[in-house]
């Protein structure tokens, strides 16, 4: 850990430098209505986060109109502010993710209509593509099939930096081809209220789903998703070690190489390591790998350690802030000398105001996946096995990516019993395909809802 914490010190200026301009930028645009905005967006944040992680809460229509209220509130109170944008589309997210449990269609109105009002009220943005595609999704769920692809042609072709244009074209060229689509007067179109079911669309979706396997199985072969598999630490970075001796990069590392096989073999994906070998990686450069081949998703291998000896179990992290002690110990350690450079809350406040709230919600979703599938099988194979569930920290590793990403900590090393089963070869290999098949099924969940 140590010689680590060295290496990284350059590194750490690099980083605070950034925060400090960060804040200076933040300060010099009227101090006060950002900083007020801001403790309003956190608070709704917050208990967006606590929404988000109870099951049983989702049930109940009030619990989200509570957090629709909060968010509301923020863009009611400081339409100018850098929050208003990111608030409302969070309230298209909610009244989104609300439809799928209510099934009333008034509240996919209301989630089309704060989408529409993202992409059309505020000034371009990294979330104008996104808003876009949410519309255009919608439409095509609801049959309008014309005005769907004439939405996913607009963000490709105004948008064909943006995360969504790669896939805004996929779907395009599927509608494309059942839907004659008009070649004039596309990115300004009107957006129009979604057309409710009548009978010619009945054919229209049969047409689909018949036209619709030639030409995706031609696809995946050439432009399967690409997935970076990150396996943690390497050379002088040791990360956590056991009391028997066995070294968290090995550990790491043999569970990435058995991912990344199955992740190919078994479900066809592309598959990027950011290392192969034992070799030392620095934490930017990782993340620099999965941005820089443009990656469908970031997954970090880990194993984890702590002072008490008895803690055991398996945990899924995304970015966020971290809302217990230990959590943000974990981040800490795994992000080597990086968090103890800056005040913990200062970098963690940071750190959260920069996510996108799609990218937590996918990283979300993408962590639960993976969280319940590494759980089931390692519970056959060690008894005691715990499931500590899904949980935010501020990793600086899935700071840095662009893309959905995780931190997986399969478990501590640090815990006798546990770190046995971590020097077991078939233990390895389960807890690898269960990643590997936790990730699959976030990818078909996620085509499935587009
Ligand atoms: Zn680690």
């Amino acid at each position: 850990m140590l010689t680590s914490r060295l290496h990284l010190k350059p590194k750490n200026a690099a980083f605070v430098a950034g925060l400090v301009f960060l804040c200076a930028q933040i300060s010099s645009t009227a101090a006060e209505t950002s900083r007020s905005s801001d403790d309003l967006y956190y608070l709704a944040q917050k208990s967006y986060y606590h929404l988000m992680k109870s099951p049983d809460k989702q049930k109940f229509r009030h619990h989200w109109d509570e957090v629709i209220h909060k968010f509301s509130k923020v863009a009611e109170r400081y339409p100018k502010s850098s929050q208003a944008r990111k608030a409302v589309f969070t309230v298209a997210k909610l009244y989104d993710g609300l439809h799928g449990v209510s099934k009333n269609a008034k509240d996919l109105d209301r989630a089309f209509h704060h989408y529409k009002k993202v992409a059309r009220d505020f000034s371009p943005s990294t979330l104008t593509d996104d808003a876009l595609f949410e519309l255009a999704r919608i439409y095509r769920d609801r049959k309008n099939f014309s005005s769907a692809a004439r939405i996913f042609k607009t963000i490709f072709e105004k948008y064909p930096d943006g995360d969504r244009a790669k896939n805004a074209r996929l779907q395009y060229q599927r509608l494309a081809a059942i839907v004659p689509v008009r070649k004039t007067g596309e990115p300004s179109a009107r957006l129009v209220v979604p057309e409710k079911k009548s009978a010619p669309r009945r054919l229209e979706k049969k047409r689909m789903v018949a036209t619709k396997t030639k030409p995706s199985a031609d696809k995946r072969k050439s432009s399967a998703p690409l997935i970076v598999v990150d396996a943690g630490h390497g050379g002088k970075d040791y990360g956590a070690k056991s009391a028997g001796g066995v070294y968290e990069k090995n550990v790491n590392l043999i569970i990435s190489r058995h991912v990344k096989t199955m992740l190919v073999r078994r479900f066809k994906y592309r598959v990027v390591m950011t290392r192969k070998d034992d070799t030392f990686v620095p934490l930017k450069g990782r993340s620099e790998i999965a941005n820089n081949r443009n990656a469908e998703l970031f997954v970090s291998i880990h194993a984890n350690a702590a002072a008490r000896k008895s803690a055991h179990g398996i945990e899924t992290y995304f970015l966020g802030e971290a809302n217990n002690e230990r959590a943000l110990a974990t981040a800490a350690r795994e992000n080597g000398a990086l968090v103890y450079s800056v005040k913990d809350d200062q970098v963690q406040k940071i750190l959260a105001s920069l996510i996108t709230t799609t990218k937590i919600n996918d990283s979300s979703r993408l962590a639960g996946a993976v969280q319940d599938s590494l759980f089931r099988s390692s519970k056959k194979k060690f008894r005691e096995s715990k499931n500590l569930g899904v949980k935010e920290g501020p990793f600086y590793v899935l700071h840095g990516t662009k893309m959905p990403s995780i931190l997986v900590e399969v478990g501590f090393l640090t815990n006798r019993k546990e770190s046995r089963m971590l020097a077991k070869p078939d233990y390895l290999y389960g807890l690898a395909s269960s990643i590997a098949e936790g990730v699959h099924k976030y990818m078909q969940d996620k085509s499935l809802s587009i």
